[in-house]
C-alpha cells in the first residue's frame, strides 16, 4: 500500500514532506498510511503572506461578501463531503462519527454564514452596541466598533476533530475578515489537509486566505505580533507550553485555548428508575462515552447520581454499553471505531491506572473483548470502560484525570449542594449536563456551576425529542470554559467573529459617527430626497434621507373611535376622571397605538411602489401623552440599509413623532422591505 504525503500549503504552494517529517499510523489497522512534516518551513513567508495579500482582499470584501463565500464553501463541501468521510475512517471514525465531524463542521459554516448575512451590516466596520450620549445636547456621542485585525490567524488543532476543529475556527475567522494559517495535529493532518484541498480547489478563497501547515509549526509563534491570533484547541499539557511563549508575552498576541475538561452530567433527585428521564440519562451516558471512541472533548467524564441511585444507573448503563460493538468503523454493524493511535490507547490505558486508584472498575476489561472487522486485530481498539468511585470528596484524580477515550467514572452525591461542588471539582469545565424534570433543581444547579462552566445542558421529557447532546457545542452558542478548559471562548454566534477584531471605542459627533459606521446616528444632518422616500428604490435611499410631514390634530373623536373600533377602551382614553388620578397622565390622553397609526396615515405614499412590506419595528417608546387638540408630525429619517437577497433588502428607518411643540412624544425604528 502507498504511503500518502500529507503537504503544507504554503505562501500559494503545496509543499512536501521532506526528511523531517514524521509517520502516521491508521487507527484501524495500525500499519503506517501517511507521513506529514517538514524539517524546515519558512514561517516568515506564510505570515507575510497572510498579512500581505490574503488579509488585503479579504478586508475589501464586506460582511455580507464573506458571508457569501462561506455559504458557497460550505455548499461545496458539502457536495464532495463523501470524500472526507473516506479519508476520515482511518482516524477510527464510524459514519456517525463523520457526521458528528465533517457535517458538524459544515453546518457551522453555513450558520456562519446566515448569521453573516442576517446580523452583520453589509459594510466593514462592525457596529458593537448603541450609541453613547456623552453631552447634554448630543454634540459629542461614543460609538464601540469592531475592525478585523490585519495579521494573521494561526489555529493549531486537536487530532479528535479534523474538520469540525479546522471549520469552527476558519468560518469566524473569514467572516470576520481575517486570513487563516491551520496547523492540523499530526496524527489525523491528512484529513484536514483533504479538506483544505476541497475548500482551494473550489476557486472561492481569495489568495492567501488559507495556509496549511501539516506537522510542525516551526518557529511560528515566535514571529507573531499583536495584529495576529493564536486559536487553541488541544491538552492543557500543550495549552500551558504555548501560552507561555515569551513572544506572545511580550507582545500580548492573543490566545485563546480549549483544552481537555473533566465535563460532569447530573442525574437529578427527582429523575429515578421509571422516569423518562433516568432512561435519558442511560442514553446520553452512552454515547458521550462511545462517540468517537470518547475522544471528545466535551465527553462525559464524571457521573453524578444521588447515592441511592448508583447501583441502578451502574447497572442500566453497564447494559447499554455492553451492546456497543467495537471495531473496523467501516463495518455497518459496528457502533464505536478505534482511538486515534497505539500511542493515545497506551495514554489512556496509562490515565485509567491512575483512576483505578480511587475508583473500581465495573465495566470493560481492555485486556478482554471483542473487536469486529478481519482487518482490525492491529487497531488502537478499547471497550467502553466504566468506573465508580464510592468517596468522591476524599477522591482527587477522579476529578483531575481526563482518559481522553471511552472511559466514565460514575459519583454519588448527597444532596444538589453537593452534586454541584462535586460538578465544580472539575475546576474548570466546557459542559455540565443536568438531567431533571424540577426546574428548581435546573435553577439550583445553574446558578452553583454557572461560573465554573462555559455551558449547561439541561434535558428533560419535553426537550429531549429535539435537543442537541451533552457534547455538541453549537455555532449558536460559546463554546469553552474557565480555568483548566483553557479560560477561552469561541463560537456564540458573532461572538465568535469578535474573536477576530479589535473593539475599539470611537468618540466624536453624530455627522463622524455616521460616516464611520454607515448609519444614520440621531443629531446628525439629514437630507431631503429628490422624491418621497417610498418612491425611491432600495440602492437609491441614503441614510440621512428624511421626509417631515404635514400635522395631524387628534381630536376626542378620533380617540373615542379607535376605542370603540378595536375594544381598547382602557379609562386612560375614556374617563376623564380615572385618568387625572394617574401620575402619568394630565387627563384622557390618544392611544399610543393610535399615534402608530396616524403616523403610518401621515408618512405613507399610498401606490404601488419600492415598499414591499411593513416587517416591523424596534425599540418603540411612548415619551409624552399626546391630549385632544394636539397636532402631531412624523419626521421619518433613513437610518441603515441591509441587502437580503438580490430582489430586495431591508431599510431601518428612524421614526419621531412629534406634537406642535416639536417634543418627541414617540421614537422608534421601523423595518421595511424594498425593492433593489
Ligand atoms: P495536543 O497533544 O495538546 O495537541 C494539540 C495541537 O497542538 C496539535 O496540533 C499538536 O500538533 C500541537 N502542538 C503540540 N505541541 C506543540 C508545540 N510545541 N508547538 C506548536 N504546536 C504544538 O492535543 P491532542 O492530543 O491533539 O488532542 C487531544 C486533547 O485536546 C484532549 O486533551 C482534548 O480534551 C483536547 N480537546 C479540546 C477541545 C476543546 O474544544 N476544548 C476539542 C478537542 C480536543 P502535533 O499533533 O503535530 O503534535
Amino acid at each position: 500500500m502507498s504511503i500518502l504525503d500529507v503537504a503544507s500549503f504554503a505562501a500559494g504552494e503545496w509543499i512536501v514532506p521532506d526528511a523531517g517529517a514524521r509517520e502516521i499510523e491508521s487507527a484501524i489497522t495500525g500499519r503506517v498510511i501517511a507521513r506529514a512534516g517538514q524539517a524546515r518551513l519558512d514561517t516568515g513567508a506564510m505570515l507575510d503572506h497572510a498579512r500581505r495579500v490574503g488579509g488585503p482582499a479579504l478586508r475589501r470584501l464586506t460582511f455580507h461578501d464573506r458571508a457569501r463565500m462561506l455559504k458557497a464553501l460550505a455548499q461545496h463541501l458539502n457536495e464532495h463531503k463523501q470524500t472526507l468521510y473516506d479519508l476520515s475512517y482511518d482516524t477510527g471514525a464510524t459514519l456517525a462519527d463523520h457526521r458528528f465531524d465533517i457535517d458538524g463542521g459544515i453546518g457551522t459554516m453555513f450558520v456562519f454564514a446566515s448569521k453573516g448575512r442576517r446580523e452583520m451590516p453589509d459594510a466593514h466596520v462592525l457596529p458593537d452596541g448603541g450609541i453613547e450620549q456623552l453631552s447634554k445636547t448630543g454634540s459629542f456621542l461614543g460609538q464601540h466598533i469592531c475592525t478585523p485585525l490585519t495579521g494573521a490567524a494561526v489555529h493549531i488543532n486537536a487530532f479528535n476533530f479534523p474538520v469540525w476543529g479546522m471549520l469552527e475556527k476558519l468560518a469566524p475567522a473569514l467572516l470576520a475578515g481575517m486570513p487563516a494559517i491551520v496547523k492540523p495535529a499530526t496524527a489525523t493532518c491528512y484529513v484536514t489537509e483533504g479538506c483544505v484541498r476541497l475548500m482551494l480547489a473550489s476557486g472561492l478563497l481569495p489568495e492567501g486566505a488559507l495556509q496549511l501547515v501539516c506537522g510542525g509549526l516551526g518557529d511560528m509563534l515566535d514571529r507573531l505580533d499583536c495584529q495576529d491570533v493564536v486559536g487553541f484547541t488541544g491538552s492543557a499539557a500543550t495549552a500551558s507550553i504555548l501560552r507561555a511563549n515569551p513572544n506572545l508575552l511580550t507582545n500580548s498576541v492573543r490566545f485563546m485555548a480549549e483544552q481537555d475538561s473533566l465535563n460532569a452530567s447530573i442525574l437529578g433527585p427527582d429523575a429515578v428508575p421509571g422516569t423518562p428521564e433516568f432512561d435519558l440519562f442511560v442514553k446520553e451516558a452512552a454515547r458521550e462515552i462511545t462517540t468517537k471512541a470518547g475522544q471528545k472533548c466535551t465527553a462525559i467524564r464524571r457521573i453524578l447520581v444521588p447515592e441511592a441511585q448508583a447501583g441502578a444507573l451502574i447497572e442500566a448503563l453497564s447494559t447499554r454499553l455492553g451492546k456497543i460493538t467495537v471495531g473496523d468503523p467501516r463495518l455497518k454493524e459496528t457502533r464505536m471505531g478505534a482511538l486515534v493511535s497505539q500511542a493515545q490507547k497506551r495514554d489512556v490505558l496509562a490515565k485509567v491506572a491512575v483512576l483505578e486508584g480511587e475508583a473500581e472498575r465495573v465495566l470493560g476489561d481492555p485486556g478482554d473483548f471483542a473487536v469486529t472487522g478481519d482487518d482490525a486485530q492491529g487497531g488502537a481498539f478499547l471497550p467502553p470502560m466504566l468506573f465508580h468511585c464510592t468517596d468522591p470528596d476524599r477522591a482527587r484524580r477522579v476529578h483531575d484525570t481526563e482518559a481522553f477515550g471511552p472511559v466514565s467514572t460514575v459519583m454519588g452525591y448527597r444532596d444538589i449542594e453537593h452534586a454541584v461542588a462535586l460538578a465544580n471539582r472539575g475546576g474548570g469545565s466546557l459542559v455540565a449536563s443536568l438531567v431533571t424534570h424540577d426546574p428548581q433543581v435546573a435553577r439550583a444547579v445553574t446558578l452553583g456551576a454557572a461560573a465554573w462552566h462555559g455551558r449547561i445542558y439541561i434535558n428533560d421529557r419535553t426537550s429531549m425529542a429535539e435537543s442537541t447532546g451533552h457534547g455538541a457545542p453549537l455555532p449558536h452558542m460559546v463554546h469553552g470554559g474557565p480555568g483548566r478548559a483553557g479560560g477561552g471562548e469561541e463560537l456564540g454566534g458573532i461572538r465568535g467573529v469578535k474573536h477576530y477584531m479589535q473593539r475599539t471605542a470611537v468618540q466624536g459627533s453624530p455627522d463622524m459617527l455616521g460616516a464611520i459606521t454607515g448609519r444614520w446616528v440621531p443629531g446628525a444632518a439629514q437630507t431631503t430626497g429628490p422624491a418621497h422616500p417610498f418612491r425611491r428604490r432600495f440602492a437609491e435611499l441614503e441614510p440621512g434621507e428624511t421626509l417631515v410631514t404635514a400635522p395631524r390634530t387628534v381630536t376626542l373623536e378620533d380617540i373615542e373611535h379607535f376605542a370603540e373600533f378595536t375594544g381598547d377602551t382602557f379609562y386612560a382614553h375614556m374617563d376623564a376622571e380615572a385618568a387625572a388620578r394617574n401620575p402619568f397622565f394630565p387627563g384622557r390622553v390618544a392611544h399610543g397605538y393610535l399615534l402608530l397609526a396616524f403616523a403610518a396615515g401621515l408618512f405613507v405614499d399610498p401606490g404601488e411602489g419600492p415598499v414591499l412590506a411593513n416587517t416591523g419595528l424596534d425599540g418603540l417608546r411612548f415619551l409624552k401623552p399626546v391630549e385632544p387638540g394636539d397636532a402631531i408630525r412624523v419626521r421619518l429619517t433613513v437610518k441603515a440599509r441591509t441587502p437580503r437577497t438580490e430582489d430586495y433588502g431591508e431599510v431601518r428607518w428612524h421614526v419621531e413623532i412629534v406634537n406642535q411643540d416639536n417634543e418627541p412624544v414617540a421614537r422608534y425604528e421601523l423595518l421595511t422591505m424594498n425593492a433593489a
